[in-house]
């Protein structure tokens, strides 16, 4: 009926027009040459959009990248496209991620022929010796993706990302898709080739106890914005941040006897209208009124790491330590 359909179209010419979500809100990250920053939060917190921006396949919509002290807009020519090879970005499903129809060889070995890195001829040796690298057969350099298994496709995604010789990876849920005991296998890939080729890595992971094996510095994003930062003791060890606290009592381990602290509860908030003031407050078992009404801004406490939150102006802060108590 003619109604319908107007009503329709209505519909779908709102729907054109979104909502400005501000998917990221004031987030300032730094990572160090041959660091492993741990970067964690709940799905829809933002940090899948932030390591795209990093890996230059975002542009910010404000805000600035620099790659070693130069904002990546202001590079080109040359410059631009080794900023663009040096950071390699590594997804979670990598079948999809991999052509089909395409022989190993030709996946690994494309992007390095088409950018020069290498010729014709030096093709098959070096996707050879770079499958070698990843814990590969060189023989299966023939096959299609089809023919191996989970784990050895993100392998070969690896392989891919190492074939234009990047400094830094960002690996986005690179093993959220495996088998338990597959993951435990690509993580120590990963960190055995951090020490061969000198990678810097940005880890994103929803799971805090898989970046607890490899990071050297943890972020904790909530909601478009970082709660908390600090080393990988100060996380583990001494949580601040009520969040990070939630987070990690979440994570079963034998010799917490109680549980201080409990599961976060409640949902998500929805990003498009984030609660007001700290937006952890209406999972908080801390919450005050000030929580309400106040940003709280992301400060250096005095142990060197960050956080976020108005418990840290208090003179008594209340007690979640999660390894003390409960003893
Ligand atoms: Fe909880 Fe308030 Fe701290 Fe936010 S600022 S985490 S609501 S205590
Ligand atoms: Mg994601």
């Amino acid at each position: 009926r003619p109604d319908f359909a107007e009503r329709i179209a209505i519909r779908l010419g709102a729907a054109a027009q979104p909502p400005v979500v501000h998917a990221l809100d004031g987030v300032d990250l730094q990572v160090r040459r041959g660091e492993v920053v741990g970067l964690v939060g709940e799905s829809g917190c933002g940090k899948s959009t932030l390591g795209r921006i990093i890996a230059g396949m975002l542009p910010p919509t404000e805000g600035e990248v620099y790659i070693e002290g130069v904002e990546r807009r202001t590079l080109a020519g040359q410059a631009a496209r080794r900023a663009r090879l040096n950071t390699q970005i590594i997804f979670q499903d990598p079948m999809s991620s991999l052509n089909p129809r395409k022989r190993v060889i030709d996946i690994i070995g494309e992007a390095p022929l088409a950018h020069g890195l290498i010729a014709r001829s030096e093709k098959r040796a070096y996707v050879e010796d770079l499958l070698v690298t990843v814990g590969l057969d060189p023989s299966m350099a023939g096959r299609y993706p089809h023919q191996f298994s989970g784990g050895q496709r993100q392998r070969i995604g690896i392989a891919r990302a190492l074939a234009v010789k990047p400094e830094f990876l960002v690996c986005d849920e690179s093993i959220a898709a495996l088998d338990i005991s597959i993951q435990a296998q690509i993580l120590n890939l990963f960190m055995d080739l951090r020490e061969q080729l000198n990678l810097t890595y940005l880890f994103i992971s929803h799971d805090l106890s898989v970046v607890n094996h490899i990071a050297d510095r943890v972020v904790i994003m909530y909601l478009g914005r970082i709660v908390e930062e600090g080393t990988a003791a100060q996380i583990f060890d001494s949580p601040n941040h009520p969040y990070t606290a939630a987070l990690l009592a979440e994570i079963p381990r034998i010799d917490r006897r109680h549980r201080t602290f409990q599961t976060i509860k409640g949902e998500i908030p929805s990003p498009i209208n984030p609660p007001s003031g700290c937006h952890f407050h209406p999972r908080c078992p801390f919450a005050m009124d000030r929580c309400r009404m106040e940003r709280p801004a992301l400060r250096t406490l005095a142990d060197g790491r960050k956080s976020a939150c108005h418990l840290n102006d208090l003179e008594r802060r209340p007690d979640f330590d999660l390894n003390e108590k409960g003893r």
